[in-house]
């Protein structure tokens, strides 16, 4: 059984006695930044000369530093920049600030995982991974609650980084409901594989290639979108709310029937090995590789799929339907 940490093991103490450098000003930045700013830390933000990011936190009040800046004058370095990027940032703006007694922090085990950030042996290194996109993150601290998270410690050198770690997650309002420790091999790659095959890459070929068969026999696309994605919310919420035999009991009896004799058609041994192949290339970098490379070349494949994405004819359809039915 997983342990969870909540508010009462966390001493927040610990982290308002640092400075803390957030590199990088998004999703997660932002509010890493704001929240740990509200629960009494002194917070530095790092971002490039040239930055789209610069104008909001100028606007919530901040005086950005270039990334060296901030981690040469910070005790504690959160780098939230894209993963794809982090091998970079750490070469060029951290590397050369760490010194012993300092602790360098991610979100989420990608670039220690697959090698792109290699720290010095003298460093306290942890994450802190909220289950959850930063505009959650800030509005349920807001709301006097907040996400859970994942955390582990990589390195720990000073023996202070398990107490401080989970100290970054309370001022975050993440021990309001519960951090779960876990591996930096396990946060990755069941992460990746979550997104790849369930979250993402499942459920959009899911939907795409129930709507296509849908239209290929002759039904009206503005029906197949209803029903193969616009409703997929309404399940969702079923599921996120009391898990499946939950949603099972809140359908119809004609849907769960169908569920239980379908389902199993349509995710079958074909779709396990694959799952099983996608799994191995996550645990033996096959996909890190794949990605890093792709960034490397300047996003070839990425720029052609989102474009072949756009143009599919669930999007104008879906398009249209949201205006006619908001
Ligand atoms: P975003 O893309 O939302 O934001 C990245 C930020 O980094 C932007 O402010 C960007 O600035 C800035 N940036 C880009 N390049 C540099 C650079 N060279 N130096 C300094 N700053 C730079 O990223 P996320 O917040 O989504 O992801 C950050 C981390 O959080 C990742 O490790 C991710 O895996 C993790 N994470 C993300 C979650 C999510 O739901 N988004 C959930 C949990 C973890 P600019 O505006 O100029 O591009």
């Amino acid at each position: 059984m997983a342990t969870l940490l909540y508010d009462a093991d966390a001493d927040i103490e610990l982290i308002r006695h640092k400075r803390i450098a957030i590199i990088g000003y998004g999703s997660q930045g932002h509010a890493h930044a704001l929240n740990l700013r509200d629960s009494g830390c002194e917070v530095l933000i790092g971002l490039p000369e040239i930055s789209r990011s610069r104008l909001k936190a100028e606007k919530d009040g901040w005086s950005p530093l270039l990334p060296h800046e901030a981690a040469a004058r910070a005790d504690c370095i959160m780098l939230l920049v894209p993963d794809q990027y982090q091998g970079q940032v750490y070469t060029e703006s951290i590397k050369d600030t760490l010194s012993a007694g300092k602790i360098l922090l991610v979100a989420h085990g990608f670039s220690l995982q697959y090698g792109q950030i290699v720290p010095p042996a003298d460093v306290d290194v942890a994450m802190v991974a909220p289950n959850g996109p930063g505009v959650q993150l800030r509005q349920m601290y807001q709301a006097g609650s907040g996400i859970p998270a994942l955390w582990t410690v990589y390195q720990d050198i000073t023996g202070q980084a398990r107490a401080l770690t989970i100290s970054y997650a309370r001022a975050l309002g993440c021990t309001r409901a519960g951090i779960i420790q876990t591996t930096l091999a396990e946060e990755t790659e069941t992460d990746l594989f979550a997104e790849q095959v369930v979250l993402c890459g499942g459920l959009t070929s899911l939907i795409r290639s129930a709507f296509e068969t849908l239209v290929e026999a002759g039904y009206q696309p503005e029906v197949a979108y209803t029903c193969c994605l616009q409703e997929v919310k309404l399940i969702a919420d079923l599921l996120y709310k009391g898990g499946i035999h939950f949603m099972h009991n809140s359908i119809s009896d004609t849907a769960e029937f169908g569920d239980y004799v379908t389902g199993p058609r349509i995710i079958g041994e074909q779709s396990r090995e694959q799952m099983r192949n996608v799994l191995h290339e996550i645990q033996t970098g096959t996909f890190a590789r794949n990605w890093i490379l792709e960034n490397q070349a300047g996003r070839p494949t990425l720029q052609a799929m989102r474009r072949k994405d756009a143009a599919h004819q669930i999007e104008t359809v879906g398009k249209q339907m949201r205006d006619l039915l908001p």
